[in-house]
């Protein structure tokens, strides 16, 4: 994950947010820590992105977390 900025608080590795009824897809990707699910209830205004130590925050550029949550996904 090249692109994920770092936590604003910890300097730690971002890791997507993914709300919603998760996939098999979005699971396995969960279990090998490459998104965290958020379950079904999205607030308002949702955070984007995670990290190991459970900050949350959001980021401006909406390109850059599609393209770490597809590469999250994507199985290779
Ligand atoms: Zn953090």
């Amino acid at each position: 994950m090249a692109n994920a900025p770092e936590c604003p608080v910890c300097g730690q590795q971002g890791v997507p947010i993914l709300y919603g009824l998760p996939t098999r897809v979005a699971r396995e990707a969960a279990a090998a820590g490459k998104v965290r699910l958020f379950g079904c209830v999205v607030p308002r205004e949702p955070d984007q992105w995670t990290c190991a130590q459970s900050h949350t925050w959001r980021a401006d550029d909406d390109d850059v977390l599609i393209a770490v949550i597809d590469a999250a996904l994507r199985n290779d």
